[in-house]
């Protein structure tokens, strides 16, 4: 995923499924050292308790080959005015491209990320779909309020195999293959009676 350059038709897509009429800005990253990773809303709460400040929520615009995403974000606003992303990330970046979002309200529970698939391919909704299903199994309940996961059963069977067909799926659509396609696991079958199969029961029941 890299950082949007325009506001291309994608992302105007995107951007209209967030309930904000706030212009998307370029937001500049200024990481906290040996702060943690996507830990936005500690990270800028303690920036602003020793250095005041704001906090902005909002959402991360990203850009991939596959789909554009939407991740909700907190970025610190400066007792200047000025918007910047303090949190680390997985993969440095210069800035972000960021749109305040007023409307959403962070109350500890994780929210899920918007996905928009570019493709066409119905494989790349599934893909979404996949993620959409280890959300809800991570934050059913009070788990959407607990920091650390512990799944047992077919839960946690569920979402290993779920988050297991995630890298599969998105090599399979990067490569053009289709449901029709051979599955990526070796088996010969069509990926759809293969795989396929087991991640629609999933879908299904998760
Ligand atoms: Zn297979």
């Amino acid at each position: 995923m890299r950082v949007p350059t325009e506001v291309t038709e994608e992302i105007k897509l995107l951007l209209s499924k967030i309930s904000s009429k706030a212009e998307p800005v370029f937001v500049i990253c200024s990481p906290s050292p040996n702060a943690p990773r996507n830990e936005c809303f500690p990270l800028v709460e303690a920036k602003i308790e020793k250095e005041g400040g704001e906090r902005v929520l909002g959402w991360q615009i990203w850009q991939g080959q596959l789909l554009v995403e939407a991740e909700f974000h907190a970025v610190w606003k400066t007792p200047a005015g000025e918007f910047l992303d303090i949190t680390p990330k997985p993969f440095p970046v210069e800035q972000i491209f960021f749109v305040a979002d007023p409307k959403t309200k962070y109350e500890g529970k994780q929210i899920n990320n918007i996905r928009i698939n570019i493709t066409g391919n119905p494989l790349v909704d599934e893909f979404i779909s996949v993620h959409d299903a280890v959300f809800r199994i991570e934050n059913k309940g009070k788990r959407a309020l607990q920091y650390q996961l512990s799944l047992s059963g077919k839960e946690a069977d569920a979402h290993n195999k779920l988050n297991a067909a995630k890298p599969m799926l998105e090599m399979m659509a990067l490569q053009g293959n289709t449901r029709n396609s051979s599955c990526l696991c070796g088996s010969r079958e069509k990926y759809k009676a293969c795989h396929g199969k087991i991640i629609r029961k999933l879908l299904n029941d998760f």
